[in-house]
């Protein structure tokens, strides 16, 4: 019998991140100070971050150790399996070998926690008691909630009040490892404040809720920002997905042709990427093609223009050269929460630029019609980010099918869809929404990117 699944030891857990930032094309555009239009330094940042995270963030070493404290944390849930998806290559009747990486399998069911628990422990090590983050939908705030009750911090998440109101049960599971959940905008901050007197009904938004949680840390000299993805620390710390994957499609004398996922700040994209990327900037695996999907309701890389904007709504963060659709624009309420932000990792803005990688989006009804036809083959229930990887490579083993063409195919399934059965019974009962490329309001945001 062959393989379903290529599992590897504990003590396999790699030991080192892989750094994307010396083998990049072309040096990494500077941050920019919104105020003094420079380039900002560690200084600037250091109220927010500790230093080690500050230090990765800008690191040219190739390789960072990952400290043994966090690989004991990972070996509650990693390594991660390898699958080898049989069954659907069959209902698809393809050449194609179809592998993907399940990150489901962790405590909060994402790959998030990759991120969360090395963050944790960098701010536990350096003093800190508290960390302030977002959350949009509530995934990552329930890996932040997890990663911070290891290590005895506090954690105070603000979470859009609209989700906060829905999706009663991530904020449970947020409770559950000792969180503060707080619905945002509230009256904890000055920004909170000020947008509720302007506009009392307001059901909030992302860009609203980093603003409050960037000040509540910036203000308080207990506490330290978190963030969930975007930035070069996090995508590094993701790499252990792709890092585990190379490993075990060695075993099998595998290499892939295809690489996917979802992006929606590109952070589960670079985990199961970059360290594939890495054969191809050097020279090797030229024609290795690794694609980023996103929803056509919020298409960054697939429409936005390459510029430089900022991070969130209240225009606190510092300016990132990154692919944009305009710092006020707020999304369609599409049900993949997760891919709900205007702007990418600028690693992976800089690889689309040069095309080293490429892009594409789907509209949100093919893409829970090709989750449902995964689930009904592989069993796992595919969250709705996770679910546009998964419509990319039924189309290319459709395609494979016509052409012939024996692809090794590899996606990350970044996580199980549990809580967002919701999103499926809309889908079911045909409520879902597919909303056109909204051109008009993406227009009117990118009118505001600022001039530099
Ligand atoms: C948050 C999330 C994403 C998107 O975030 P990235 O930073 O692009 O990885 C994708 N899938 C799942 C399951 C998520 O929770």
């Amino acid at each position: 019998m062959e393989e379903t699944k290529i599992i590897l030891d504990e003590n396999e857990i790699p030991k080192r991140w892989y750094n994307i930032l010396p083998d990049l094309p072309e040096p990494l555009p500077p941050v920019i100070h919104p105020g003094t239009k420079e380039p900002i330094g560690p200084q600037d940042l250091a109220p927010l971050f500790p230093m080690e995270l500050i230090k990765q963030e800008v690191s040219q070493d190739r390789w960072i150790k990952i400290p043994d404290d966090i690989r004991d944390v990972y070996t509650l849930w990693r390594p991660s399996p390898l699958y080898r998806a049989r069954r659907l290559e069959k209902v698809l009747k393809t050449p194609a070998k179809i592998y993907f990486k399940y990150e489901g399998v962790s405590p909060a069911g994402s790959h998030k926690p990759n991120t969360a628990v090395a963050q944790a422990y960098y701010n536990m090590k350096e003093g800190v008691d508290r960390l302030t983050t977002e959350t949009g939908a509530g995934q990552w705030g329930s890996a932040l909630s997890f990663a911070t009750s290891l290590f005895d911090l506090a954690c105070t998440v603000y979470m859009v009040k609209i989700s906060y109101e829905q999706k009663p049960y991530r904020r449970s599971l947020m409770n559950l490892w000792g969180a503060e959940v707080t619905p945002s905008p509230s009256t904890r901050t000055n920004a909170g404040k000020k947008i509720l007197e302007e506009n009392p009904d307001t059901t909030g938004s992302l860009g609203i809720a980093i603003s409050e949680a960037v000040e509540d840390a910036a203000t308080h000299d207990d506490a330290k920002y978190s963030l969930g993805s975007v930035l070069n620390h996090v995508l590094l710390h993701q790499t252990v997905i792709g890092l585990e994957a190379k490993k075990q499609l060695e075993k099998i004398g595998e290499y892939p042709d295809l690489i996917t996922s979802s992006c929606g700040g590109g952070s589960n994209f670079a985990g199961i990427a970059f360290p594939f990327l890495y054969d191809k900037l050097k020279g090797d695996k030229k024609d290795l093609q690794a694609i980023a999907v996103e929803p056509m309701a919020c298409p960054t890389l697939t429409k936005g223009i390459y510029a430089y904007d900022f991070g969130d709504t209240a225009m606190l963060t510092p300016l990132i050269k990154m692919y944009t659709l305009g710092h006020d624009f707020v999304p369609p309420g599409i049900h993949a929460g997760g891919l709900r932000y205007h702007g990418d990792a600028p690693t992976v803005c800089l690889l689309y630029h040069h095309g080293v990688i490429g892009a594409t989006a789907y509209h949100q009804n093919e893409v829970f019609e090709a989750a449902t036809t995964f689930s009904r083959a592989e069993g796992i229930v595919v969250a709705p980010e996770a679910a546009h990887a998964v419509k990319l490579v039924v189309d290319e083993a459709v395609k494979c099918r016509k052409t012939g063409e024996e692809k090794t195919i590899l996606f990350n399934l970044s996580g199980h869809g549990h809580f967002d059965m919701g999103a499926y019974d809309a889908y079911f009962s045909g409520a879902l929404e597919d909303y056109e490329y909204p051109a008009d309001l993406v227009k009117k945001a990118l009118e505001k990117v600022p001039k530099l």
